[in-house]
């Protein structure tokens, strides 16, 4: 008999990372992977806590996978079991007799092994495991705390996580709390991983991280003139099959005159940069703990913009924070406005226990939060197709991903560079193939949304 699992992810793509290596993980021992609306054998919820609502979620969903099968293992992995662990107020998820199983971030990595004890506790000699050998690797210590990705077939993008933990404490997060301090993965590990990745396939690597900027500084015979981040991304791009490498979330502090020239000689870097914002006033920025201003901000995207030709300059957005004014949110519109973002992802404030933002005076009506986030989705939408529309006429590079069929008219699909969506009419799709052509028109798609139409 063969055993299904089923994962549902909540919250960063740190954790949708971790949730694919121990689906990995789990698949290569011979389990089934099933959608987890199915009746599964195992359910794992890799849980988020960022905020109140985070956690509610992550109760819904062991709740849901309890009900759809009274006898599943249950387990609860990641950030909100770190919480519950650390913090009273939270403990009741520990007592919840619904989870047969805890695993803390630092844990995940040992979930297979966790699932396959409970198992033979259930199921004793009943259980069959399917290939052995691979249990050396696991014991013999092969997978570390950032677990490890080697097998993607279908796919032509892989997250591939390079560090974990935060030293920032922004007043509004608890993530400094639950991941803890900064930890870099070695460098070794991580090329490793990505040649493996780069023989099965895939040929985009998206470097992701709780606090990617701090990539290399808990190094102790760190160099302080050299940028690790650079060195790393350099190495990687040696790799034969990976043909683009993106960034993930970066501080905009990190974005100097040296870092962005430096950065910019690296061929396979693409020009698509995710600076999170959070707020456009230095007013908020100051209560919000950034430890940048508005004017460094838009220094930081000066500089992308004069060492790349037409970047992708992405964002988040958080409004309604705390005492946040409509002269603050206006801060925020105009600003929005004068970086002109490719896409921005907005979120209302949320509270979220335990954090400082939490406990100050002045929080901010939802149905306030609600108009103000509809008109910064309003702008941000213009900026968007405004970004788009700057193509039109351009040669662009696409790396094709799938077949697609808009209007009755078969195309193949894909990113550019820039990460914005493509086009083509091509006669034969060869996923991971670099096509070149000029953008022609924006075409829509209902439920979908617009994508660059290459001649
Ligand atoms: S940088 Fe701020 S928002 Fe991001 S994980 Fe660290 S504390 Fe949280």
């Amino acid at each position: 008999m063969k055993y299904t699992f089923a994962i549902h992810t909540l919250g960063c793509k740190v954790n949708t990372y971790e949730s694919d290596a121990i689906s990995q993980s789990l698949k290569e021992r011979g389990f089934e992977e099933v959608n987890f609306s199915e009746r599964a054998d195992i359910y794992i919820i890799n849980t988020c806590t960022v905020t109140n609502i985070a956690d509610k979620k992550s109760r819904q969903m062991l709740h849901r996978a309890r009900k759809q099968n009274p006898d599943a293992i249950v387990a609860a992995a990641g950030c909100y079991v770190d919480a519950a662990m650390k913090n009273e107020s939270m403990r009741q998820l520990l007592s919840d007799r619904t989870v047969d199983i805890f695993a803390a971030n630092k844990d995940k990595s040992e979930l297979l092994r966790m699932i396959e004890e409970r198992l033979s506790e259930r199921d004793g000699e009943g259980m069959e495991l399917f290939d052995k050998d691979l249990s050396c690797r696991e014991t013999a210590g092969e997978t570390s705390e950032h677990g490890g990705l080697h097998s993607l077939s279908g796919h032509t993008r892989a997250f591939i996580k390079i560090q974990d933990g935060c030293n920032q404490f922004c007043s509004y997060c608890i993530i400094p709390y639950v991941r803890g301090r900064i930890r870099s993965r070695d460098e070794e590990d991580v090329i490793r991983e990505a040649r493996s990745l780069s023989e099965n396939g895939i040929s985009e690597l998206v470097l992701s991280g709780i606090h990617l900027s701090s990539y290399g500084r808990d190094r102790r015979d760190r160099d302080e003139s050299a940028f690790p981040l650079i060195e790393l991304i350099r190495k990687l791009s040696l790799i034969e099959g990976i043909k683009r490498i993106r960034l993930g979330s970066l501080e905009p502090r990190l974005i100097t005159e040296d870092f962005a020239r430096e950065l910019s000689s690296i061929e396979k870097l693409c020009p698509s940069f995710h600076l999170a914002l959070q707020s456009g006033s230095d007013t908020v920025l100051r209560r919000m703990n950034r430890h940048y201003t508005t004017e460094e901000y838009a220094e930081s995207c000066r500089l992308i913009r004069k060492y790349f030709q037409d970047p992708s300059i992405t964002t988040d957005m958080i409004v309604g924070f705390p005492q946040e004014t409509e002269e603050e949110f206006l801060e925020t519109l105009g600003f929005a406005e004068r970086i002109g973002f490719y896409e921005a992802n907005i979120f209302k404030y949320s509270r979220r226990a335990g954090t400082v933002a939490d406990r100050m005076e002045g929080q901010v009506p939802e149905q306030l939060k609600s108009e103000r986030s509809e008109r910064l989705i309003e702008l941000c939408e213009k900026l968007s197709e405004d970004y788009r529309r700057s193509f039109l006429g351009k040669e662009l590079e696409m790396l094709c991903e799938e077949r697609k069929t808009i209007d009755g008219e078969e195309y193949v699909t894909g990113y550019t560079r820039e990460y914005v969506r493509c086009l083509a009419k091509t006669p034969e799709f060869e996923r991971n193939r670099l096509i070149r052509g000029t953008a022609e028109k924006i075409l829509r798609e209902a439920g979908t949304g617009e994508y660059i139409l290459l001649g």
